[in-house]
């Protein structure tokens, strides 16, 4: 009953993967894992999965998490806040994916104090995998 009434109502609810995968320079390839699903305004992430994944592999890479319509691509002062607090947890940098729409954007947090930097290319390709790459990182400027 309470599928049928969300289709003919269908209300936006964040959702929310770890990221994980890897890293060659400049390019990162990820795929989300875990999905859960928050309110229109929040989502928590599958932290605990998280922490249990980057100890066994270490190849946790950031979180993905959609923002209702018209609130961007940008990560809001709380994702940053939750970023850095990753970044700490982890000793690592960390991307943030936000996808808004038709549109996604990766930005990375280098650090528990790094503000976040916007990275230029991110492409899904197909269920829950991306490619990101980030154009400063690269030896050749177009
Ligand atoms: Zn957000």
């Amino acid at each position: 009953m309470s599928a049928i009434a969300f289709e003919a109502a269908p209300a936006f609810r964040e959702e929310s993967l770890v990221l994980t995968g890897r890293r060659s320079g400049a390019v990162w390839l990820v795929r989300g894992h875990r999905a859960v699903r928050g309110e229109a305004s929040q989502v928590e992430a599958d932290w605990r999965w998280a922490l249990e994944r980057e100890e066994r592999r270490g190849d946790v890479l950031g979180f993905f998490h959609t923002h209702p319509p018209e609130a961007g691509t940008g990560p809001s002062a709380r994702d940053v806040r939750t970023m850095q607090a990753w970044c700490g947890a982890l000793g690592k940098p960390l991307l943030c994916v936000i996808a808004c729409g038709e549109e996604t954007r990766s930005t990375i947090f280098q650090s528990d104090e790094h503000a976040g930097r916007s990275l230029p290319i991110t492409e899904c390709f197909g269920r829950n995998v991306w490619v990101i790459v980030d154009t400063n990182e690269t030896e050749e400027q177009p």
